[in-house]
């Protein structure tokens, strides 16, 4: 997770120095909200992945957390992902931006927080590992459930509703599964632990409605990859032994980018190995992410030595 350099406040901190206070009530509460991005190597230079819809997501995290105002404008955060992104010379990168509540008196009120913004970049490899990209993960259901949407709400990525997802993570990965699937409050299927999932049976592709997952912008681009190659799409409630009878059942996600699963609760999907509609939307998204695919150009955001060098 090393760099030179993660901009704080329009700012660029050396690394070592980019700490918090003990007292910020983000450490005590969970009172930040972040995203995760990543950066490709494309023929063209560096370029951000959808970049403008996870910089929307972010702010509305914000809203979703009940800030009035987010401190910086859409336009300022772009050119502080691309001045860190350069700054750090990275061709290929993670791009992890925080909101947090840094000062102010320690308490429930938000109100009387002092805000913070940081943006951190590293090199990150696969999230499931490189074997898992081309011989698919074993997961598990997790027993705990995914958030209720009345009591931390899904559609944010706050700090504090991930401690939902590492607790099922930490659970699986101790189990020795990769990964954990969480149920909705009402016994569907929801998502994994941070991807969103989605089945495929008799050719044609199935994922969990929004209502109770994060709206995920891989989700986002698969629907449109997998719509573009002619399958046909369903948003619809899963259950649990859907997932164990489908032909097919992948995950995706930022990190973890488009993942097959090949068991579940020690069921083999299908023959238990990558089948061929994941490893066909696989391959475009990486051809997509990569550049290498001019239908998708819209989707990636050129670091720019220009805008980089805004504000050094
Ligand atoms: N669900 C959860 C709970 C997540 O944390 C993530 C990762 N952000 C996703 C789904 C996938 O979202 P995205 O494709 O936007 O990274």
């Amino acid at each position: 997770m090393k760099s030179e350099f993660i901009w704080i406040n329009g700012e660029l901190i050396p690394y070592k120095e980019a700490t918090i206070h003990f007292l910020s009530p983000a450490l005590h509460y969970g009172l930040a909200a972040f995203e995760g991005i990543r950066c490709y190597s494309t023929p063209n230079g560096p370029g951000v992945f959808r970049l403008a819809d996870h910089l929307e997501r972010f702010v509305n995290s914000g809203r979703v957390l009940g800030l009035q105002d987010f401190p910086y404008s859409l336009e300022i955060l772009r050119d502080a992902v691309h001045l860190t992104i350069r700054a750090n010379r990275f061709n290929e990168c993670y791009i992890r931006p925080l909101l947090y509540m840094s000062g102010g008196p320690l308490g429930l009120n938000m109100d009387a927080h002092e805000l913070s913004v940081g943006i951190a970049t590293w090199e990150w490899g696969t999230y499931l590992g490189e074997e898992a990209l081309e011989k698919g993960t074993r997961m598990m259901i997790s027993s705990y459930s995914r958030l209720h949407p009345n009591a931390n709400m899904t559609k944010a990525k706050i700090s504090g509703n991930y401690v939902n997802s590492v607790l099922a993570k930490t659970l699986a990965l101790r189990s020795g599964f990769d990964e954990a699937i969480m149920l909705d409050p009402d016994g569907y299927v929801a998502e994994g632990s941070g991807e969103n999932l989605f089945v495929v049976r008799k050719g044609k592709i199935f994922t969990p409605p929004t209502a109770s997952i994060l709206e995920g912008i891989t989700r986002d681009s698969v629907l449109q990859i997998a719509g573009n190659l002619g399958f046909e799409i369903s948003e619809e409630r899963i259950t649990r032994d859907q997932l164990y009878i489908a032909d097919e059942v992948f995950v995706c996600g930022t990190a973890a980018e488009v993942v097959a699963v090949r068991e579940i609760d020690h069921r083999k999907i299908g023959p238990g190995k990558m089948g061929p509609v994941t490893r066909e939307i696989q391959q475009e998204f990486f051809a997509a992410v990569r550049g290498e695919n001019n239908d998708y150009a819209d989707w990636i955001d050129i670091v720019t030595e220009a805008e980089a060098s805004l504000g050094i």
